[in-house]
């Protein structure tokens, strides 16, 4: 017996999609339906349910049943003997991968969403009507997405269908009138959808997506079996960027510029923006099977009702980071040049942080539903990341393999061991089984190696490991954060500012808006504090433009005034500057280096 949904863009001007759910079989006492609280890849409580604004139900001869509302997430319909229908309506006006979004141009909608659970059935199987919305203005409107299709060919609005409510919610949907490419890997069709503004280079980007995918199929040797095509669902904006994995496809989005346009010439170098987003369909393809097959125990099944805790996501999201870019210098993608500006910039971004001093990146995990993805203005003080740092654990973690085995094994190694073993099985991983399987392949206890970065705070011995492959590990004091690290510093010396006020700022019309200041610099200890508006410094007016022109006209240990608005009170503040720190980072070869340490950076890169 099939669970029938259907999904209709009912009044796209005012957001809203009508849904249908008929069952045959509801349950005696009064059918419960769920919508669920969360989505897996986003770790945060987002209640969907709060946009369902109509809940209806009705018998076998059209009769409205009664409906009671048990708790945010979920209804009960009436007991009824026979078959019943349920149809509600959802307001979808959220730009993001994780949600929904409608209007007069497109509709886009994640299951997690629109579809509710049918309580006790969800192991039953489902068709889905994705219906075309009413009048001539739609007429050209067509569907995307890696939902099986039951009866339409591809790309039309009709029946598809779900092995269970599960299948159902991962596969995002959209529809409009967007531009599509399509190449294949392992003789699996994958499609590329646009959607919004955009004059890409189709054709291109297919080419180089058709590399990043074979790289990842080859690295685990075959495809998920489950995937019969894959999709990159692609909203295109004027500034936007994310990404969210799912089984056999992923929503992105991303900014106009950061597309290779028509016309551009193929043998320009690719802008860094593209790398970037070449690197976000890498690192989500990547997914497919580490975290949507290679998954911690406590995601199987996913409770999506609450909040589910693992200290495991370095490795989900981690690992996934350090292989996204990896990957790309491995298959030639990008240049090593290039690999080692992005390696620079995360190096960067991790040191320069002082959560890392107080968060370690298992905590980082276990609590990232209230922390890492509820971050406020103290985040770069309080939290570090277990992307970021966990990708830095990553590479700590595949050079402390290669060390003890002396090249013959690698954190390769222990991801096809886990899509072997885990993944291709679906079995859940417990938590610490990464550490004893890397423990295992490396033939040593790596104990230590965990219980230092990964559940302490200890910076990674990161030199040691790029010097064993003759790469060098350099840094200098930037003079301004807007400075991300990654390349040589351009400033000339003897211009060098040796101060900083230790803080992040933003644009506002009065002054300059500090938006983060950071654990013991000038700023902080000036008394002043995340959301001032500094209008003065030495009497004269600032803005984000020119304040740190500024600042590092003066040298360290000068006390200035700085009148700055805090709310709507005007405060002045005695500003010390404190020498600025050396915390940005490049990598750069090491042109000494002899040819047995070069013969470990060419295995490491798979050269
Ligand atoms: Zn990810």
């Amino acid at each position: 017996m099939t669970i029938k949904y259907s999904i209709k863009a009912t009044h796209p001007e005012a957001h809203i999609f009508t849904i249908t759910c008929h069952i045959d079989k509801p349950e005696k006492q009064g059918q419960q339906f769920q919508l669920p609280s969360w989505i897996p890849g986003s770790y945060m409580i987002r209640d969907f349910a709060k946009n369902i604004i109509r809940f209806e139900a009705y018998d076998k001869s059209k009769n409205k049943l009664n409906v009671s509302k048990l708790n945010k997430s979920l209804w009960q319909v009436q007991a009824c003997d026979n078959c019943i229908s349920i149809e509600y309506d959802v307001y979808a006006w959220d730009l993001s991968v994780r949600s929904a979004h409608l209007d007069t141009t497109h509709g886009f909608f994640n299951g997690t969403s629109t579809f509710v659970a049918v309580i006790g059935q969800e192991e039953k199987p489902c068709s889905v009507d994705i219906q075309k919305p009413d009048g001539p203005h739609y007429d050209e409107w067509r569907v995307a997405t890696s939902l099986e299709t039951l009866e339409p060919s591809l790309y039309s609005f009709g029946q598809y269908k779900a092995e269970n409510y599960d299948d159902l919610i991962d596969h995002p949907v959209e529809m409009g009138k967007f531009d599509l490419g399509t190449f294949e890997v392992n003789n699996i069709q994958h499609d590329i959808v646009l959607t919004g503004k955009h004059r890409a280079d189709i054709p291109r980007i297919c080419d180089d997506l058709k590399v990043i995918c074979q790289t990842h199929a080859d690295f685990f040797g075959e495809l998920p079996q489950d995937i019969k095509r894959y999709v990159f669902l692609t909203m295109v904006v004027g500034d936007g960027y994310g990404g969210l994995e799912h089984r056999s496809s992923t929503s992105l989005l991303c900014s106009r510029d950061d597309l290779p346009f028509k016309g551009q010439h193929r043998d320009q170098q690719q802008t860094t923006e593209y790398r970037n987003f070449l690197g976000l369909c890498s690192h989500e393809y990547f997914h497919t099977w580490n975290v949507k097959k290679i998954k911690p125990e406590a995601y199987l099944p996913y409770n999506l009702n609450k909040e589910v805790y693992t200290e495991q996501l370095w490795a989900f999201e981690g690992i996934t980071s350090y292989y996204d870019d990896l990957s790309l210098v491995r298959n030639k993608i990008i240049t090593a040049e290039n690999y080692l500006e992005v390696l620079g910039k995360t190096i960067t971004r991790v040191l320069r942080g002082n959560g890392r001093n107080k968060q370690s990146v298992a905590e980082s995990s276990f609590d990232t539903w209230t922390r890492f993805y509820q971050q406020d203005e103290s985040a770069p003080n309080n939290i570090v990341s277990y992307y970021t740092k966990g990708s830095l654990i990553a590479l700590g973690l595949d050079f402390t393999i290669r060390k003890a085995t002396n090249n013959k094994k690698s954190l390769d190694d222990v991801m096809k061991l886990l899509w072997i073993e885990y993944g291709k099985k679906s079995i859940g991983i417990p938590e610490k089984m990464i550490e004893t399987i890397a423990s295992d392949i490396s033939g040593e206890n790596l104990q230590g190696f965990f219980d230092n970065y990964l559940y302490n705070t200890n910076d990674l011995p990161l030199s040691d490991y790029f010097n064993s492959v003759g790469i060098k590990l350099n840094s200098y004091i930037s003079d301004s954060v807007d400075n991300t690290g990654g390349a040589k510093n351009t400033t000339d010396s003897n211009q060098m500012s040796s101060v900083t006020i230790g803080a992040r700022v933003t644009n506002n019309p009065l002054g300059a808006k500090l938006t983060h200041v950071f654990d013991n610099g000038s700023a902080q200890n000036a008394g002043l504090s995340a959301g001032d508006i500094i209008i003065a410094v030495d009497s004269i007016k600032v803005t984000k433009a020119n304040i740190e022109k500024i600042i590092n006209s003066y040298s360290i240990d000068t006390q200035l005034e700085v009148y700055a608005f805090r709310r709507d009170e005007l405060m002045s503040f005695k500003l010390k500057l404190n020498s600025a720190e050396d915390n940005t980072y490049y990598l750069e070869f090491d042109k000494t280096s002899d040819l047995s340490i070069l013969d470990k950076r060419e295995k490491w890169f798979n050269y």
